[in-house]
């Protein structure tokens, strides 16, 4: 399955590990810095998740339970210790 990125229109091929289940405080900062009133099957990649932050993400912004999806992006992702 490929997915485009709602802002970047760049497509992926593996949605879930590009674009971590985030919190959902950090996820409306995200939709409201770019103005997206829908909020379900919005597909934001993780570069412009950070560019709505205006910083890289961290651990603490993804959601605690276990997603599958999650677990991958925590496994490339060159998180800041
Ligand atoms: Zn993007």
């Amino acid at each position: 399955m490929i997915w485009k990125c709602k802002i970047c229109n760049k497509t992926w091929h593996y949605s879930s590990a590009i674009s971590p289940m985030l919190n959902n405080d950090k996820w409306l900062q995200i939709l409201n810095y770019y103005n997206i009133k829908n909020k379900r099957n919005t597909f934001i990649c993780y570069k412009c998740m950070e560019k709505a932050l205006g910083r890289k993400l961290k651990k603490s912004d993804l959601v605690d339970k276990k997603y599958s999806f999650n677990d991958e992006f925590r496994y490339w992702y060159p998180f800041y210790k």
